[in-house]
């Protein structure tokens, strides 16, 4: 796994395992979404804000249209939206939590109905665009025919439209297939398999969809019997549908779907086209494969199992309180930050790594200004407010590889980075700054403007330099900051 994505991938359970904070969805993001680029911060802090009011948010998918989406045994969203999501979820660093549903028309009920902000995948349609907005398309597939082997390719639908043709129920298709053929013959199914069937056995002519899935359903289902027999108009372009009246959601998935690269779209694609058969096949042979086994273990053997399950299922549950342990004692229970006591760890093992391999060593500390005055003049939980925002926007634009953000205490934060690109680090840290100027922040009716002053340290510390005074430099630095008039970096690295 990339080394970059699964440190910040860490970052964001951890973020999504405070208290208080919403439960993280289950996106099953296949190893597709590993190799693509590092994560990169898209949203502005007026759209963070947005989500920190409004989060989790909700999404419904189809439980069953692989490769684009389905969901698992598991409860988990996989499929090529689910790799698509999982980037804009860490992109974005959405908190989302899905709702179950149990078929494609009752996501769609449940987008009528409000009970989902979103859609990851869906395409537009003039009823659909009654009661969703959507993104701009995303994800691209052809419009096929399938029909019998042997039949003849089928150059245009007009000449088939008084036949009977399959295709999926509630599918984008059906709305515009009618339109535009008002005498086309129609016969909706509820899967994809159900229409192969239906074409092998002959009740149907032929079965509509979008070629990803009729392929997918020709090789789980076909028996050598079905093929693609022609390309129809009209692609299917999918996007995210978001509910009308979340304009702002919206704008947000825009920003998320526009940061995906062409190379980004083209790993997840390849991805799924490549693996759509023989996962059937794969499964069929474990499970004969289990059976066997079942058949030739003893009941003794089983009872032993048994007791070692138990055992591990203990085991499992004391370790998994103790991580729950040392997690609550390292972070902030305000923030959801790290706290100065995994802080002051993680500095000297740096500080050691950094003089074994005479590599250098960034340490920046942030204090907010004029937070007194702040509290004072909007109260304490506006004060609260501003530093739980500020610490997400720290969190997602600063820990980004290596790097470590913490609450040093009060309205102070430190970060570390042990990356060679100094000179990158310093460059987002003023970025940072200055977003944090440009931003107002909002809460309980109240709004108000914020700044931070940043000292910043770089060097190869020398062998006999302790932590501390390794920080320090930068805590000095911070106070040139103050003392020049605040809302400045001040760094005091060595030239
Ligand atoms: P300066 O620009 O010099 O840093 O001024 P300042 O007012 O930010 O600094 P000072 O050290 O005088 O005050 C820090 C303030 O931060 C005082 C305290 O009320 C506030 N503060 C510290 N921790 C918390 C917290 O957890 N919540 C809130 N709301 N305020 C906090
Ligand atoms: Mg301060
Ligand atoms: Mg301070």
């Amino acid at each position: 796994m990339h080394a970059d994505l699964s440190i910040t991938r860490i970052g964001m359970v951890l973020l999504l395992a405070l208290p208080g904070a919403g439960a993280a969805a289950d996106i099953g993001s296949s190893e597709a979404v590993s190799l693509l680029d590092r994560p990169m911060w898209v949203l502005e802090v007026s759209q963070q804000a947005y989500l920190m009011e409004r989060e989790p948010l909700t999404f419904c998918v189809d439980p069953d249209w692989l490769p684009f989406e389905a969901i698992d045994e598991a409860g988990r969203y996989v499929g090529m939206g689910a790799d698509f999501l999982a980037l804009m979820e860490q992109r974005g660093a959405l908190e989302l939590e899905l709702l179950i549903t149990d078929s494609w028309s009752e996501t769609l009920q449940r987008a009528r109905d409000g009970d989902c902000d979103f859609l990851p995948l869906a395409m537009a349609t003039p009823g659909r665009e009654q009661y969703l907005t959507f993104s701009e398309p995303y994800l691209e597939t052809p419009s096929v025919l399938a029909t019998r082997s042997d039949g003849p390719y089928v150059r245009d639908i007009a000449a088939v439209t008084h036949q009977p043709l399959g295709i999926m129920k509630d599918f984008s298709f059906v709305e515009i297939y009618r339109q535009r053929y008002p005498d086309i013959n129609l016969v909706e199914v509820d899967s994809y398999e159900q229409g192969i069937e239906g074409v092998i056995e002959g009740r149907l002519f032929g079965l509509l969809g979008n070629m990803a899935s009729i392929r997918y359903a020709i090789r789980e289902s076909g028996n050598g019997q079905v093929k693609i027999n022609g390309r129809l108009e009209g692609d299917s372009r999918l996007s995210v549908a978001v509910r009308q009246d979340k304009p702002e959601l919206l704008a947000i998935f825009q920003t998320l779907v526009a940061s995906i690269s062409a190379a980004e779209r083209q790993v997840i694609i390849n991805h799924w086209y490549g693996q759509t058969s023989g996962v059937a096949a794969a499964d069929t042979q474990r499970l004969s494969m289990m059976w066997a086994l079942l058949v030739l273990v003893s009941l003794s053997i089983v009872l032993l199992l048994y007791w070692g399950y138990r055992l591990r299922l203990l085991n499992r549950g004391l370790e998994a309180t103790n991580q729950r342990l040392t997690h609550l004692n390292r972070t902030d229970a305000l923030t959801g930050l790290f706290n100065r006591l995994h802080f002051d760890d993680c500095l000297a093992q740096a500080m050691t790594r950094a003089k074994r391999n005479n590599t250098r060593l960034s340490v920046a500390m942030i204090d907010l200004d004029h937070f007194k005055r702040l509290n004072d003049q909007y109260g304490h939980a506006f004060g609260d407010h501003c530093l739980k925002a500020l610490s997400r926007i720290m969190k997602h634009m600063l820990q980004r590889g290596t790097e470590v953000v913490a609450r040093y205490g009060g309205e102070e934060f430190v970060v570390l980075s042990e990356g060679s690109d100094a000179e990158a680090f310093v460059a987002q840290l003023a970025h940072f700054r200055r977003e944090v100027a440009a931003s107002r922040m909002c809460f309980g009716g109240n709004e108000a403007g914020l700044s931070v002053s940043i000292g910043v340290y770089t060097a190869i510390p020398r062998l006999n330099e302790s932590a501390m005074r390794f920080l320090l430099k930068a805590d000095v630095a911070l106070y040139e900051a103050k003392a020049e008039g605040r809302n400045r970096l001040v760094d005091h690295s060595p030239r």
